[in-house]
């Protein structure tokens, strides 16, 4: 199958290298040479830590390479494409420029889908003559490692393009979950709802962060508690979605007041050295100074 994907950025590279990796021949086109370049190199380096674990031959690595072509030039990409995956910038204006593009120039039964997070999918393929053949797949960071792929069925969505996705996602690998496309998805609505309530309970005095944590780390299994992951995945990106969530589903995802402070104050999580914890060359050291004591 020849499979297309749009972006090399952080996901882009890592959709086309599993999707080499399964036998696929698949073209990345972005919009410059050097972030193509950069892509190569992220892959080829995730490659060889597989090699160093075992977990990947020399000769999957060399193979899997040699499947991947890379351009500029969307049309050359797209030509004789079976599925083409886009991982453009999350941004409506941006997904429904590349759609009418893909609409334009790809062959016409190819499935096309997008990787957004939290854009409603039924609006991204609202510019395809035939929307049918739009779906969600949204993929995990980092896609080499993640094992979920959640597909988004779209109002427009026909039944063979979700057993098509169903397929694909399963053929490289991956569980499928399938959803209907709906505000956060199945996941990040999930994930983002237990991330709230935490960050109520630390305003409110219930617990401190490592209380909160370590509760849902050995009393729930979560390989990581609510407050650290908000510090992972960014407390400016958690403070958006959740503005969003709140305008789609109502009040019960309200931003509280504590993360509107943090955002503010420039505590954005492990990317800025600050959030609800402290954190050293992306490791935790401490807990942020006003956030000690709790209940
Ligand atoms: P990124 O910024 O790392 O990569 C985006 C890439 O798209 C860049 O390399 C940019 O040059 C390129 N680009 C811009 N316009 C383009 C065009 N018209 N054609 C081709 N390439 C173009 O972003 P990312 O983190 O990889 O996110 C991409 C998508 O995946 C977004 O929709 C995002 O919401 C979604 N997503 C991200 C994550 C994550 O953890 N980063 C997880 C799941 C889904």
């Amino acid at each position: 199958m020849r499979v297309t994907v749009l972006g090399a950025g952080t996901m882009g590279h890592g959709i086309a290298q599993i999707a080499a990796q399964a036998g696929n021949a698949v073209t990345i086109r972005d919009i410059d040479n050097a972030i193509l370049e950069d892509g190569l190199d992220a892959i080829e380096s995730n490659l060889q830590g597989g090699v160093d674990r075992g977990k990947v031959s020399q000769e999957e690595k060399a193979t899997t390479l040699d499947r991947i072509g890379t351009t500029t030039d969307l049309e050359e990409a797209v030509d004789g494409a079976d599925l083409v995956i886009e991982a453009v910038p999350e941004d409506l204006g941006i997904k429904h420029d590349t759609f009418e593009e893909v609409k334009a120039a790809a062959p016409e039964e190819a499935v096309l889908a997008s990787n957004t997070s939290s854009l409603s999918v039924t609006e991204i393929a609202s510019v395809l003559d035939r929307p049918g053949r739009a779906i969600g797949l949204h993929f995990f960071n980092p896609v080499h490692i993640m094992g979920l792929v959640e597909i988004v069925v779209a109002e427009q969505t026909d039944e063979a393009t979700v057993a098509f996705a169903e397929g694909f996602v399963e053929e490289i690998g991956k569980e499928p979950v399938t959803v209907r496309d709906s505000a956060g998805f199945a996941s990040s609505r999930l994930g983002v709802a237990l991330g709230v309530e935490a960050v109520r309970m630390l305003e409110t005095g219930v617990a401190g962060p490592r209380a909160i944590d370590r509760a849902m780390e050995l009393g729930y299994n979560h390989p990581m508690g609510p407050i650290e992951l908000t510090d992972v995945v960014g407390l400016d990106v958690r403070l958006d979605i959740l503005e969003y969530l709140q305008e789609e589903l109502g009040e019960r995802f309200r931003p509280p007041q504590l993360l509107r402070q943090k955002v503010r104050a420039g505590k954005l999580g492990r990317k800025s050295g600050e959030g609800f914890y402290v954190w050293d060359e992306g490791e935790v050291v401490g807990v942020s100074g006003d956030l000690e004591g709790g209940r």
